[in-house]
């Protein structure tokens, strides 16, 4: 059980100069007694001994108040010299399926738009209106999808003449729920964020997804065919159950968002 549990419900006191603010309460089993601090970023925070009333922590706060507001004017007064913070822009990733760590360089440009681009091997030039966050993860979401068109279809052409099959065409997309699909023309889709996981479990999605061609469907002759291509599949497909805490937020596409 953690120490420390924040019971959600914010406090709130009004500063002699007539602000209103808000206080987090965190209550603390080690605390023996009250403690406040004031952060640049979290604000007011009370942590105060499990158990305590509602009450008395406010009349507590209350009695505080002129040192609250100093403090808060303090952390006014220099609040330009601290750095935002954002959502972090990488600053480097791994690709397990490809055995691949690349470093992310961030350079401004006066451009409204944001692009990536290999710079040289193992290091990628984010150029443009870096300072859009949301920006320079859809332009690193793009660079993951070319390195997946470059890298995921010969893999899967070597997987299907091992299994004997041939898919129609290949196409790699950024689906949110799925790693890959095979449509009844023959395609086979896969997940540029396959480049995130290690290379058994790609090679198990693409097995996957090539028994489709025989069997669209998950029934026992469908599994019979994946366990005859892939010795391991019932451990593999375990595994596959929680591979999205392999991908990073950037690499995850936002709602509304393309790639
Ligand atoms: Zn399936």
């Amino acid at each position: 059980m953690p120490a420390l549990v924040d019971d959600g419900a914010p406090g709130s006191l009004v500063l002699p100069d007539g602000r209103s603010i808000e206080f987090a309460i965190r209550y603390s089993t080690r605390a023996r007694s009250a403690r406040l601090r004031v952060g640049a970023r979290e604000g007011l925070v009370v942590v105060v001994p499990a158990g305590l009333q509602r009450e008395r922590v406010n009349l507590l706060v209350a009695s505080k108040r002129d040192w609250i507001a100093t403090k808060l004017d303090d952390i006014e007064a220099i609040r330009h010299l601290i750095p935002k913070v954002s959502p972090a822009r990488p600053q480097a990733f791994d690709l397990p399926a490809l055995a691949e760590t690349w470093r992310v360089e961030y350079r401004e440009m006066r451009r409204a738009s944001v692009g990536a681009k290999t710079d040289q091997p193992g290091r990628i030039v984010v150029f443009g209106a870096i300072s859009d966050v949301d920006a320079c993860h859809a332009a690193l979401r793009r660079w993951l999808a070319r390195r997946a068109a470059e890298a995921l279809p010969p893999w899967l052409e070597r997987v299907a003449a091992q299994c004997g099959q041939q898919p129609a065409a290949v196409a790699i997309k950024n689906q949110r729920t799925r790693w890959g699909s095979c449509a009844a023309s023959g395609r086979i889709s896969l997940n540029c964020k396959l480049l995130f996981l290690p290379r058994e479990l790609v090679r198990y999605v693409m097995v996957h997804e090539l028994c489709h061609l025989v069997e669209p469907n998950h029934s026992h002759r469908f599994w019979a065919q994946v366990r005859r291509s892939e010795g391991t599949a019932d451990h593999l497909h375990g595994q596959m159950r929680d591979a999205w805490k392999h991908v990073p937020p950037w690499a995850q596409r936002g709602s509304g968002t393309a790639l």
